[in-house]
C-alpha cells in the first residue's frame, strides 16, 4: 500500500517503537489523523518535553525530572539498602509495593553476551562507587527471574560480596521467567520480604 510521504513517515516511525509491527503502525497513524489536531498536537508536545526534562538521576540511574531523583534525595528512605533492578519499570512496580523504604539502582538493562550487553554497557560503576562509600549494609539483586537476570545477579553478588556487604536475591515467588513490572504488589512484597542471601 502506498501512502502519501507524510503519511508514510508517521507510520514509518510509529513501526520503529517497541511491540508495534507495520499494521498497528498503520492504525495508530490514521487514528491521528483523523482525531482532533491536539490529540496529536499533545502527544507530540509530551514527546518532546519528556525527552528534554526526563534524564538519568546522577546517584540511581533511574529516569527522573529532577536531580537527584525523589527517592535519592527523600529523608525519610534508607540509604543502607539498595535495591538493584534491570529497568525504571521495576522501581515504579515495587514503590506500588509500599513496603520497601530503601533506595534502588538502575542498571538499565542486564548481562547479555548475545546481544552484546557485557559489564560496560550496564549502570554498575556508579553502583560499585556507592558501595564505596561505606554505609550500604545490604544489596537486594531483584533482576527478573529468568537465565540473563540470574547471571546478571551472580555476576554483581561476586563483585559485591568481597566488599563485605550483605547480598540477597529476591525470592522465586515470582514465577520463573516472570518480569517484576508484570507482578502484583502482593507478590512483589513477597518476593522481596523473603530475599535470601546469596552464597
Ligand atoms: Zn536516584
Amino acid at each position: 500500500m502506498q501512502y502519501a510521504g507524510a503519511v508514510s513517515r508517521l507510520i514509518v516511525e510509529l513501526a520503529k517503537l517497541p511491540g508495534i509491527g507495520t499494521k498497528t503502525a498503520q492504525r495508530l497513524a490514521f487514528f491521528l489523523l483523523n482525531a482532533p489536531p491536539d490529540v496529536a498536537g499533545s502527544l507530540a508536545e509530551a514527546i518532546r518535553e519528556a525527552r528534554e526534562k526526563v534524564r538519568r538521576c546522577s546517584v540511581c540511574g533511574d529516569f527522573t525530572d529532577v536531580d537527584p531523583c525523589p527517592v535519592c534525595s527523600s529523608e525519610t528512605r534508607d540509604n543502607r539498602v539498595i535495591c538493584v533492578v534491570q529497568d525504571p519499570r521495576d522501581v515504579a512496580a515495587i514503590e506500588k509495593y509500599r513496603g520497601y523504604k530503601g533506595v534502588y539502582h538502575v542498571l538499565h538493562g542486564v548481562l547479555s553476551p548475545l546481544a552484546g550487553v557485557g559489564p560496560q554497557e550496564l549502570n554498575i560503576k556508579s553502583l560499585l562507587a556507592r558501595l564505596a562509600g561505606g554505609a550500604v549494609q545490604e544489596v537486594i539483586l531483584a533482576t527478573n527471574p529468568d537465565v540473563e537476570g540470574d547471571a546478571t545477579a551472580l555476576y554483581l553478588a561476586r563483585l559485591i560480596k568481597p566488599l563485605g556487604i550483605k547480598v540477597t536475591r529476591i525470592a522465586h515467588g515470582l514465577p520463573v521467567g516472570a518480569h517484576l513490572e508484570y507482578a502484583d504488589e502482593v507478590t512483589l512484597g513477597r518476593a522481596i520480604e523473603g530475599r535470601r542471601e546469596m552464597e
